[in-house]
């Protein structure tokens, strides 16, 4: 969407004074007007066009405001680029007429009192929609949100790094090209609009032009809608997402994907997809902050003599845990550096051990015994 140039219609500077302003507009006015031109649509369509610029630029608030708004056009272009924050606007001057000049012969719909509906002729009046063919005009400010969830394993939950996953997504019909016609029938020029998707809102006076709502902006009439997408120019499709996991994500934390939510209407910014994270819990591993804990178990004389066990951890790799001797049942033992790495997060692995009694002790596991139930006494 392109902003339109009021300075350049009205042929003068953008520093012009309002004497200038006036004059040019004066001049052109006189040059394009319809009485002079009988017949003419396309002087019609020029002196609708400075009357609008003039509107504006003839009123130094509004003027002030357009000047405003259009340091910030051309943002609609930016794929997933922030929304246009209208909040530091103020609209109310410009629903009014203009310069004496009796135009639009256009049906109008919709309810002009809302105030989405005066920021949308707003809109439209200083976003030049025709020109952008537009897509159906709908007021809002941009494309809905979407909600995902997806389950990830314990062990991407501690490490973190990539992920993908496949979702279904609106996509652009491609029978129609997204038009909604049928390929090779015709469509019709919107006759409420003639074809330019906007139509002009006049109050007495000169109006200013919005979205016809008799073809949704679009400037055409679908007559034969495509068998695809029934018209709608839009299709379910799939789309594959790789996400990079943050290390130490815990379930029920959400990642946000800008502009991967439902697309804007008429070339507004997409939705935002919302990835809600569901970690599967682990039948060795747990977590406690940002340690991960686990439990071996031994037997009795790999407690009391020591021992080397192996012992998996949830970075891939395995590690040879020295168990001291005499080591009780429920001691903790510490594997260095194997929980959450990250931010601020310098996590490690608790083992806990779990001693293992024999039901039937030999000889020798019942002097293990009387060892060990010693040592707790002391
Ligand atoms: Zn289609
Ligand atoms: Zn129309």
């Amino acid at each position: 969407m392109q902003v339109k140039d009021y300075y350049k219609i009205l042929g003068v500077d953008e520093k012009a004074d309002a004497k200038q302003i006036k004059s040019s507009y004066r001049n052109l006015a006189k040059k394009f007007h319809p009485d002079a031109n009988p017949g003419d649509s396309t002087a019609e369509d020029r002196f609708k066009e400075i009357s609008e610029a003039y509107d504006v630029l003839g009123d130094e608030k509004k003027r002030r405001q357009y000047d405003q708004m259009k340091k910030y056009g051309g943002f609609a272009g930016r794929p997933g680029g922030a929304g246009f924050d209208f909040s530091g606007f103020d609209f109310s001057g410009f629903t009014g007429g203009g310069p004496g000049f009796r135009g639009g012969s256009g049906r109008v719909h919709g309810n002009s009192s809302s105030l989405f509906g005066d920021l949308g002729s707003i809109f439209s009046q200083f976003f030049d929609m025709g020109s952008a063919g537009a897509g159906p005009f709908k007021q809002s400010a941009r494309g809905a949100d979407t909600r995902v969830s997806l389950t990830i394993p314990f062990e991407l939950s501690i490490t973190g790094g990539k992920t993908s996953f496949t979702v279904g997504k609106e996509k652009t019909c491609t029978v129609c090209e997204g038009g909604g016609a049928k390929p090779g029938s015709t469509v019709e020029t919107c006759s409420v609009c003639g074809g330019r998707g906007t139509v002009v809102v006049g109050q007495g006076g000169f109006g200013v032009s919005r979205p016809c709502s008799a073809c949704f902006g679009r400037g055409e009439i679908v007559k034969n809608p495509c068998d695809r997408c029934h018209g709608s120019g839009r299709v379910e499709g799939k789309r594959t997402y790789t996400i990079r996991i943050p290390a130490g994500i815990e379930s029920g934390k959400q990642i946000r994907l800008k502009g991967e939510g439902r697309p804007g209407e008429a070339h507004r910014p997409a939705g935002d997809m919302l990835v809600t994270v569901s970690v599967t819990p682990h039948r060795f591993f747990s977590r406690r902050g940002h340690h991960v804990t686990c439990e071996v178990k031994l037997s009795l004389k790999q407690a009391m003599r020591g021992s080397k066990v192996k012992v998996n951890t949830v970075h891939g790799n395995k590690v040879v845990l020295t168990i001291p001797p005499g080591t009780r049942d429920g001691s903790v033992l510490r594997i260095a550096g194997m929980g959450v790495h990250g931010k601020g997060a310098d996590g490690d692995q608790l083992v806990t051990v779990k001693i293992k009694m024999p039901a039937h002790p030999s000889k020798e596991d019942q002097e293990l015994i009387d060892e060990y139930e010693r040592n707790d006494g002391q």
